[in-house]
This record gives C-alpha cells, sequence and structure tokens, in this order.
C-alpha cells in the first residue's frame, strides 16, 4: 500500500528531530517558566532561548515574537486585538482569506465595523487598480493572505503594506502557508502583524506565532479575553515543549524568500522541483485545468479543476477518497472548508465556472516527497480520473 502524503497545506508531519525535542523537553523541563524557582528558571531559560533562535531566523527582535495556540488565534488576536482600542471604521480582507480570518471579519461587521472584501482577478490576486480605493478614508486595518491556502496565489504584501503605512493603516498579514516555503525577514517587510503555525513546516500541533511591530503593541494589551495580567498580549501558561519544538522546525529551514514591493520570490528546492515535476506531468492530463496564479503562487501547491474530457465535472470529495483508498493522500480544498458542504467562497471568487465549483482537488507538497513518489502519483490520479469519468457518461 501506498502512503503518499501531499496535503502539506493542512498539516506536514512532525519532523524528527522536533519529536526529539519535544520528548526531551517534556521530561527534562516541565516547569512553569513563571514560576521563580530553579524548575521554572529552567523552563524559562529554554522558552527565552527558543524564542531568541526563532527571532533570529526570522530577522525580528525577541519582544516582537508572541506565541499563540496556532494561526487561527493569531489571526484573531491581530484583529480583535487592534480593533478593540481603535475608533470604529473600515477593515479590508480579501475575498480569498483563510476561513479563520473570515469568521472574525464576520464578528467585527457584527460589532459595528465596516467589512470591505478586496475583489481578486480569476489568478486569485487582488486588483491593484482598486489600490487607492481601499486604502481611503475611512479604512483603518488591512489584513491579507499573502499565500493563498487553497489555490496558492500569492499577493503583494509588500507594496500593500507600504502604501498602508504612508495612509497611518494597520497592515496584518497571514503568512501561514509562506513560511513552510522559506523563511521570511521580518526587518525587511512593509507588515505590522504577522500569523504563522508551527504544523505547516513539520513543527507540533497547537502552537502559532504573532509578529508584532514594538509601536503598535500597546493598542493589543490588556484584552479583556485574553490579557488579564497587565501589559499582557497573551496570557495563559506556555507550552514550553512546544516553543522548543517550534523553534527546532525553523531551524531546520534554511532559505531564504527574497520579498519585493510586488513579489514573493522561493528559493529553489527539492520540494520546487517535485512540484514542477508532478506538474509536468499532470498538465498532459485533459481531465485537469489548473487554477490560480501560475506565476506568483506558493512553490508546494498545485491545484486544479477535475472533469471529464467534455468537461463534466468530476467532485473534489469524490477523487479525494479514492486516491485515499489507493494511500495517495490530497484535499479538496482548505482542510478548514473542505468538511463543510457547497462552494469553495475562494473558487467563487476567482470566478469559477458554478459546475465545477466542488471540483477542486489541492496538492502540496513537502520534503518527505521522492521521485518515485511522484511517478506513483502521477500514474494513480490519471487512473482514477479515468475511472471516475468512465462513471460519468
Ligand atoms: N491561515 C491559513 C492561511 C491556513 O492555511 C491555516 C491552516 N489551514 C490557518 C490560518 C489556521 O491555522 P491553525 O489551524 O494552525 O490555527
Amino acid at each position: 500500500m501506498n502512503n503518499i502524503y501531499l496535503d502539506a497545506s493542512a498539516t506536514t508531519p512532525p519532523h524528527i528531530d522536533v519529536i526529539n525535542k519535544l520528548k526531551e523537553i517534556q521530561f527534562e523541563c516541565w516547569g512553569n517558566p513563571s514560576s521563580i524557582h530553579k524548575v521554572g528558571i529552567i523552563a524559562r531559560e529554554i522558552l527565552e532561548r527558543s524564542r531568541l533562535s526563532l527571532a533570529n531566523k526570522l530577522k525580528a527582535s525577541t519582544d516582537e515574537i508572541f506565541f499563540t495556540s496556532g494561526a487561527t488565534e493569531s489571526n484573531y488576536l491581530a484583529l480583535k486585538g487592534v480593533t478593540n482600542n481603535l475608533d470604529k471604521g473600515r477593515i479590508v480582507i480579501t475575498s480569498v482569506e483563510h476561513p479563520s480570518l473570515n469568521l472574525i471579519a464576520n464578528q467585527l461587521l457584527n460589532d459595528g465595523w465596516d467589512i470591505k472584501y478586496w475583489p481578486v482577478d480569476h489568478h486569485g490576486i487582488i486588483d491593484l487598480d482598486l489600490l487607492d480605493e481601499m486604502l481611503s478614508s475611512p479604512t483603518k486595518l488591512v489584513s491579507i493572505i499573502w499565500g493563498q491556502s487553497e489555490i496558492g496565489s500569492i499577493q503583494p504584501i509588500n507594496l500593500i503594506g507600504r502604501e498602508c503605512k504612508k495612509r497611518n493603516i494597520l497592515f496584518h498579514t497571514d503568512a501561514t502557508q509562506i513560511l513552510p516555503n522559506g523563511l521570511f525577514e521580518w526587518s525587511n517587510l512593509n507588515v505590522d502583524m504577522l500569523s504563522a503555525s508551527a504544523h505547516k513546516l513539520q513543527g507540533p500541533k497547537g502552537i502559532g506565532l504573532l509578529m508584532l511591530r514594538k509601536g503598535i503593541q500597546d493598542l493589543l494589551m490588556n484584552n479583556p479575553s485574553y490579557g488579564f495580567k497587565n501589559g499582557a498580549i497573551r496570557s495563559g501558561t506556555e507550552s514550553v515543549p512546544l516553543i522548543a519544538g517550534f523553534s527546532t522546525a525553523i531551524d531546520l529551514l534554511s532559505e531564504y524568500v527574497e520579498v519585493t514591493d510586488n513579489q514573493t520570490l522561493f528559493p529553489e528546492n527539492n520540494v520546487s522541483k517535485m512540484t514542477s515535476l508532478l506538474k509536468k506531468n499532470l498538465i498532459k492530463n485533459k481531465q485537469l485545468t489548473f487554477i490560480g496564479s501560475q506565476k506568483e503562487r506558493l512553490p508546494n501547491n498545485l491545484s486544479f479543476l477535475c472533469h471529464t474530457e467534455s468537461m463534466i465535472p468530476i467532485k473534489g470529495r469524490e477523487i479525494v477518497r479514492l486516491l485515499s483508498k489507493q494511500g495517495v493522500y490530497t484535499s479538496s480544498g482548505s482542510a478548514c472548508s473542505s468538511s463543510s458542504q457547497g462552494p469553495s467562497p475562494t473558487l467563487v471568487a476567482i470566478n469559477v465556472d458554478k459546475s465545477l465549483q466542488e471540483s477542486a482537488l489541492r496538492i502540496t507538497i513537502g520534503p518527505w516527497i521522492s521521485n518515485n513518489d511522484i511517478n506513483t502519483v502521477t500514474n494513480i490520479i490519471f487512473e482514477s480520473l479515468q475511472s471516475l469519468a468512465l462513471k460519468k457518461q
């Protein structure tokens, strides 16, 4: 039986070094880092060492790094935190955000904020002709997903961030799907707040990152739902093993993405090579239509619509199940939305034909995938598509 995991954007297998680190810290440094005795001090030292290592890797300072339970919570803290301390106005998000961010936007709408959705073109990239309109008064906060989790498109976050800065607008980005593809340099980003999750890069689940520029941290402090301590952005006992495991996962990433004003340039590595190879194989198949920008995209992501050669739709969920029976694990969209019925808002936003809105298949690759896996997967996908097409005729 095959066991080929192609759903890295949902989660990744923890790296063996991460598992060993978790075990070591869980056994030896289980103290509460707020305790002032030796057991607590040892835990605090591990925590701060991990924070420093992570900050160094991301070219940030340690006091800009806050640990959360994951990107969902980071998104929540960022948006709810700052809006709690601002006069109401407009928030701009894109029409292709992760469901966790859409949920917060809906809550803020109920709280009296005006929420504006920045439309995307059929590649999933925001329309820059709308920049002045989107960033006009009374916009107070902009939140843009950097690398889209379903269709892989990349937004020009540095350009938007710079324009926000000029206009005194706060800027948040969800970088959850960027980090597995390369380290960024926080000091060179025009971003005020950034969210990420460790389990997308072979780190542990239940630990994430919220990066915050020093100048705006006051806005997030003493949030009634989180900070019971004076000056806290997030309270509760820190999970030292998870934080150390996150830091180990970041250590395993060594390459940097280059972020220019309107492009995110990823390093070429085994993951991008395997993804390109699979794309080269799959593009020959007339039952697949690739979606998302083919230029500005996450280098580990392939997404396409599945259909017969005469364009009769094949449901993404159907093919995911059939592939799973053969030991090949893919997704019909974002893991957070693929369990819900109905079309994905992202596919609607990029104007996918209504009949094909439930036909997406997403493949996301990680460093564990080999050349052999790619050949096996190509054959299995081709055969599965053919057998599903036969049933439709
Ligand atoms: N944002 C994006 C872009 C994601 O892909 C995910 C995970 N699917 C999240 C946020 C939420 O991450 P977590 O489940 O780790 O909180």
